[in-house]
């Protein structure tokens, strides 16, 4: 832990923290946490953990990289932080992010880009949103790190810095004290190192929280675990490879590390198999227009009255001009763009093409993952849930040896590159561009499943390539398996 203070002051020009714990203050809760006895000890005790700095923290403030917020402390924790703080967990400080997690390079931060720099000097994109959480874990200035996952917003930063980011399934981990973006879409994640410190974490904030309306009640928590406690310990996995998933525009090199998974896991005994799942080629538009629809309707909230900074001159004026002028100023360019499509798709004379339809292919897009899965969707009744299972025969593409009715996990790649050069970005990169780069990494998220990206050495290349882990709704234990089979 000391080590990582140390390494805090070395990668400043990273920008990877908003801002960091008090180093004394740090020192003595790990001193503290030194002179207990073991009993006393939780899971993570005297590990530094750094919070993406849309989460809640009482002690440091909480700005969500936007101006609007550059002054705001929250006064309570998020209940992810208060889990993290029970089981011993020490907070590093607050991650930079793209502003309200909106953005996949972490360009978007009103405190400026968090970024890596690769052997020759270059600075690189760290992916976003949470790409602080990802280069703070990924260059030691801490242990592991709490992100926030929306789209892609875990998995693609950790896929561009190397190291592990898992999205749990909705609702396993509590939302309360996480500042909303898209809240039918909000996740916490976790970055670590390894997908054994990632676990650690993650068995510390996977707890039912009645403050969420969302989190997943106690009663379905355990009918999925005794599902799960009844399959057999050492069985053949049935992985599935979303063709779908092989587009042109994969990078040879990302290619072959997902090749090389494959066959890592192909050699251990595993099943691979082909799977079809048709309707991901719609999902990336269904989420620019979800995600931007809630989020126009959640950071309504940002008017200059109740949070945050607030524009100069008179609040009475019966126009509006306050909430306009402080919104303009306080927001940056990503989320105006945002807030302005999601206000158009939600309006009366859009809705119907827009947001009706995205939450069409939504649903259609669920409907795949359920067809390909060999465990019915735990959130179904049994019926419908066995209903949706009958097409999985159809979808499965020939090949497959037993059975053939669905496969256990889906491995694909995390992202379509290695991480761009920050320079190349920004010459050519449109908003449509860095939408593209969530391209795997929106299905899972529509569905509500868990998934993880996972390291993988990329043929000739400095950087590694991400490969993901996806499984059925609360199988994120199967996740776990399989992440430790390829990582
Ligand atoms: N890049 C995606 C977006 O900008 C994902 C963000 C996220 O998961 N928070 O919406």
């Amino acid at each position: 832990a000391l080590q990582c203070l140390a390494n805090q002051a070395t990668h400043k020009a990273l920008n990877a923290f908003i801002v960091c714990a008090d180093p004394a203050d740090v020192v003595s809760k790990i001193e503290h946490a030194e002179t207990l006895p073991a009993s006393a000890q939780g899971p993570l005790s005297g590990k530094l953990i750094a919070v993406k700095d849309n989460i809640c923290t009482t002690d440091l403030p909480t700005t969500c990289a936007s101006g609007i917020l550059q002054a705001f402390t929250s006064p309570y924790d998020a209940t992810v932080v208060q889990k993290l703080r029970e089981a011993g967990g020490v907070v590093a400080g607050k991650t930079n992010l793209d502003e309200f997690g909106m953005g996949s390079h972490n360009v978007n931060s009103f405190f400026g880009r968090a970024q890596q720099v690769d052997r020759a000097g270059n600075a690189v994109s760290a992916g976003g949103s949470s790409g602080g959480s990802a280069v703070a874990v990924a260059t030691q200035q801490c242990w592991a790190a709490l992100g926030t996952d929306t789209g892609g917003s875990v998995r693609l930063p950790a896929a561009y810095t190397g190291i592990v980011g898992f999205k749990p399934s909705y609702g396993l981990v509590s939302r309360w004290g996480v500042v909303a973006y898209a809240n039918s879409l909000d996740t916490v994640g976790v970055l670590a190192r390894d997908t054994a410190a990632a676990r650690r974490v993650y068995d510390a904030i996977r707890r039912h929280d009645a403050r969420d309306p969302t989190s997943l009640p106690l009663r379905s928590r355990r009918r999925i675990l005794e599902a799960l406690a009844a399959l057999p310990r050492h069985r053949r996995l049935r992985i599935g490879v979303p063709a779908d998933y092989n587009i042109a525009e994969l990078a040879p090199a990302v290619r072959g590390a997902w090749a090389r998974a494959l066959a890592r896991l192909a050699q251990a005994g595993h099943a691979v198999r082909p799977v079809a799942l048709p309707s991901t080629h719609h999902a990336l538009s269904a989420y620019y227009v979800l995600a931007p629809a809630e989020a126009s309707s959640n950071l309504a909230r940002y008017d200059g009255v109740r949070f945050g900074s607030r524009a100069a001159g008179p609040d009475g004026a019966p126009d509006g001009a306050l909430f306009s002028r402080t919104r303009g100023a306080g927001f940056g360019a990503e989320v105006q763009r945002r807030v302005l499509l999601g206000a158009y798709s939600l309006s009366a004379a859009a809705m119907d093409n827009y947001f009706i339809q995205a939450q069409r292919v939504r649903r259609l897009v669920q409907r795949d993952f359920d067809a390909v899965f060999a465990a019915p969707n735990p959130l179904l009744e049994p019926e419908e849930a066995a209903q949706r299972q009958s097409v999985a025969t159809t979808t499965t593409i020939e090949g497959g040896d037993e059975d053939a009715a669905g496969v256990d996990v889906l491995v694909c790649p995390t992202a379509p590159s290695l991480p761009p050069n920050i320079a190349e970005l920004e010459k050519q990169q449109s908003p449509v561009d860095a939408y593209m780069n969530d391209v795997f990494t929106v299905p899972a998220s529509l569905a509500g499943l868990p998934a993880m990206s996972v390291p993988v050495r990329a043929e000739g290349e400095e950087h590694k390539a991400g490969i993901q882990v996806i499984s059925q709704y609360g199988h994120d234990d199967v996740v776990f398996e399989v992440a430790r089979m390829i990582e």
